[in-house]
């Protein structure tokens, strides 16, 4: 991730993003979906793309995988208003299709500049769409639950749990980890 001495705006970033054309989906979205939350969240979420429903609003997880993701996030002890909630890819894909290697990779600065802004104590990485585009990895079934690069946590994609409800246990207790983690780190740079 790019060091900045200065974080980038969000608001800046917000209308940047809201006017990008840079790959080929900005032909077919109706709405770009940046990301919502506190400008100062401890914890961010990162999962991979908008859906249908999301490119309409022009928010992030309001289907039926952003209910689950609620939900998670009610058991696990968090509030959506309290966590950064965006995606790797800024414009919803055709027919949901995964995003390209073309697209991540444009794409992908935003992310970066978002994370410079926020400066989120925990990145919950959502699938593996978003660990490999963060991290060059690949395997969320291997790396679930555990925090690489001091401050990456690995999980499933709220889509996956949708279709398997056998994954719910394991993402609320990674969505909690994220929590124990946040709040330690907390204390630790208070104890500074
Ligand atoms: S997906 Fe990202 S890079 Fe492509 S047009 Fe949207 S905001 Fe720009």
């Amino acid at each position: 991730m790019a060091a900045s001495m200065c974080p980038p705006d969000l608001i800046l970033l917000q209308e940047k993003i809201a006017s990008c054309d840079l790959c080929p989906l900005s032909l077919s979205r109706n709405l770009t979906v940046p990301g919502s939350g506190p400008s100062k969240a401890e914890i961010m979420l990162v999962g991979e793309a908008p859906g249908r429903e999301e490119d309409l609003k022009g928010l992030p997880f309001v289907g039926r995988a952003g209910r689950l993701l609620d939900e998670a996030l009610n058991e696990a002890g968090l509030k959506r208003e309290d966590v950064f909630i965006t995606s790797v890819i800024k414009c919803r894909p055709p027919q949901n299709r995964k995003p390209n290697k073309k697209e991540i990779e444009l794409c992908l600065p935003y992310l970066e500049d978002q994370m410079d802004a926020i400066r989120p104590r925990i990145i919950c990485l959502m699938g593996n769409t978003a660990i490999q585009a963060v991290l060059g990895v690949v395997g969320v079934t291997v790396l679930r639950g555990r925090i690489l690069s001091d401050r990456f946590l690995v999980t499933y994609h709220p889509a996956a749990v949708l279709r398997n409800r056998n994954l719910m246990a394991d993402f609320v207790s990674d969505l909690r980890e994220a929590k124990i983690q946040s709040l330690k780190l907390s204390k630790d740079a208070f104890a500074e």
